[in-house]
Formats: structure tokens, sequence, C-alpha cells
């Protein structure tokens, strides 16, 4: 009978130390196999070069190592790489690297699949399978680094954590995964490079203010407009947004942050002077940053790209409420880079 029961990288150092001093070894070898596991970021027992082998084979025999492959990756012609991820239990995710002139931001994700089934994502269309495992949030960022410095010898210098899933319905595993990324003693990014998008789980806003982790926050808004939220975005209906604007108040009063408010413009959905208006009026709440982006039509939803004009109307209004408006460049656009839409082709 198989008896291991757990990830090794779901163990604490405490836990691999008690494990190894149960076997009789050494207790410096807990931490050689902590750095392989979370600063090396080793994939499989043969990664632990100074390991030796009869302890391998014991931690071969107790634990698993579920770790992510990379199925394939597709180059858009802007730059954009989008990695289909495989985990051990054959289930797909996605992450993409994206460039701009002296930054290359990786997006990645939380869960397989997603509960939240918001309208315009190809993601929700899939449903929830499971969360991911800290190992495997970060073994995204080890996958994706690996490859970039192998193409430009360049390092993933942001991170966003924007891809499949809703991170705060996985908050263990997320913080988790990003503190071994932030830590000096593991991977050392600066918290400040990184940003954690939710879709509004106002208990998960109020949770990752706790952390004062010097992470950012966005919020995946969408739309100001609470009845048409509660349409496109069915999260709204457990998290109304008096809720939703408690806890962001809160994140700033935690953390003096600036929050940002991620807004996909759909055409004659979103994007009219109205829904301009009551957007100015959410933000009046907090200090914010909005960013508009450009739609990535999927064959699967109804909606479509507001056009040049509409977009610019509804930039202006919000310009001209003292906002600042960033409009990001549609990414990808002929590699279905939109969360979840690649998966969901190699899913059909
Ligand atoms: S947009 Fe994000 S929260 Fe909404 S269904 Fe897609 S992955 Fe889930």
């Amino acid at each position: 009978m198989d008896k291991k029961t757990k990830d090794i990288r779901d163990l604490s150092l405490d836990e691999i130390n008690h494990f190894i001093t149960q076997q009789g070894e050494k207790a410096f070898r807990a931490k050689q196999i902590d750095q392989w596991l979370w600063k090396n970021g080793a994939r499989e027992w043969n990664d632990m070069k100074n390991i030796p082998n009869n302890l391998l084979e014991k931690l071969s025999e107790n634990f698993h190592f579920k770790s992510l492959s990379t199925l394939t990756h597709i180059v858009s012609t802007d730059g954009t790489t989008k990695f289909l991820f495989e985990t051990h239990d054959k289930k797909h995710i996605e992450g993409v690297l994206i460039f701009s002139r002296d930054r290359v931001t990786a997006c990645i994700s939380t869960q397989i699949g997603c509960a939240l089934n918001c309208g315009f994502c190809a993601t929700g269309k899939l449903g929830l399978y499971r969360d991911l495992s800290a190992g495997e949030i970060f073994d995204q960022i080890i996958l994706m680094n690996e490859h970039l410095i192998s193409i430009s010898k360049r390092a993933i210098t942001n991170i966003v954590v924007m891809g499949m899933g809703e991170a705060f319905l996985n908050f263990e595993n997320s913080m988790k995964a990003l503190e071994k990324i932030t830590l000096p003693k593991y991977l050392g990014m600066s918290p400040r490079r990184i940003t954690v998008s939710t879709a509004g789980v106002a208990d998960g806003i109020r949770k990752f203010a706790d952390l004062n982790s010097g992470m950012h926050l966005a919020l995946s808004l969408h739309t100001a407009d609470e009845t048409l939220r509660r349409e496109i975005m069915p999260v709204t209906k457990s998290n109304p947004f008096n809720e939703i604007i408690d806890a962001l108040k809160y994140f700033h009063q935690k953390t003096g942050e600036r929050i940002t408010m991620e807004y996909l413009l759909l055409k004659d959905v979103n994007d009219s002077l109205e829904q301009a208006k009551a957007l100015a009026e959410f933000c009046k709440n907090f200090p914010v940053k909005i960013n508009i982006i450009n739609y990535n039509s999927t064959d699967e939803a109804d909606f479509k790209a507001s056009s040049e004009e509409q977009k610019n109307r509804f930039v202006k209004f919000l310009e001209s409420k003292n906002i600042i408006v960033n409009i990001r460049a549609s990414k990808g656009d002929d590699i279905a880079a939109a969360c979840g839409q690649l998966a969901l082709k190699n899913k059909k």
C-alpha cells in the first residue's frame, strides 16, 4: 500500500526537520532540502544534487512530489507568451509572460478552473476542479523564469496573480507561495512588484490587509453598477458592494496603499457615460488607479470589445474627475491570452 500521504512542499521546515531526525539523518539536511524546494526550484527528487541517495529514497518512499510541467507554450506576435502547464493529476492551468519595455510580468493561476463564473471569462466556463497547492503556484514562476532566462537572459520582474481562479478562495496556498517568492532566503522578489487580484471576496481582502505584506491589491471591478455586476459577476451576490467597499477601506487604512481597479471595457455593457459616472462615484471611497483593459473576445462569450471612440469618451470622463487611468494595450490576442482560453480549448 502506498504510505505516502503528503506532498513534500506541504510540509513546513519544522516538519521536514522532524522527519529527517527521525530517520537518523543530520539536521542540516532539512535546511538543504528546504533550499532545494523553495530557492532552487527543484521539481523532482533527483534535482537535489547534494542530498545522499539513501535519503532521497526515504523521502520518495514517504512523500509525493507533485510538481508542474510545461505542456506547451505559444508566442504571440507581440511577444506575449502563454504557457499551458500540466499538474500531476493531468489537469491544465495557464501562465502568461507579458513583455513591456523594462518589465517582464508573469501572470499566474491559483486554482484549476474557477467557481465564480464571471460572464466574460473563459475560465469561469470550466467550473472549479480544485485549488492549486503552494508548490504548484510557485512552480509557474520557476518554469516561466527558466524559459525566459533561456531565451533572453532576463528574469521575471513583476508578478500579477490574475490567471485562472480566485486567489482569495485559495488563500492559504496562494499566500504561502507568494511568501516563498518574496522571502529573501528563497526567491527574494520585492513584494512591491507583486499584485494580487480579486473578483471581490471581501473576507479575503481583509485577511490580505492584515498580512500587510507590501504586495499591491487589485479589484477586478468591471462595473460599478451593482445590479449589472450581480449579473455579469455572480460573486457580487454573496459579496455586495457595501461589504467590498468596507473591506477596501480597511485595506487602505491598514496599508496606506492605492488600490487598482481593473475594468474590462465591454461594448454596450459597461462602457456608457452613466457607467463611467458610477465608477467615479465608487472610487471616491479610497485612492485608486484604474486600469482600462481591452476585451479579448472568446468564442464562448457573448461580449464584444468597446470601440476606440467609446473608450476615449469613457477615459476622458474619468480623467476629468482627476482619477488616474491607464489603458492596458490588449496583449496576445492571436494566442488566446485572456484567462482560461487556452485551457478551455485544450479541454475541448
Ligand atoms: S474572471 Fe477570475 S474570478 Fe471571474 S471566473 Fe474568471 S478566473 Fe474566476
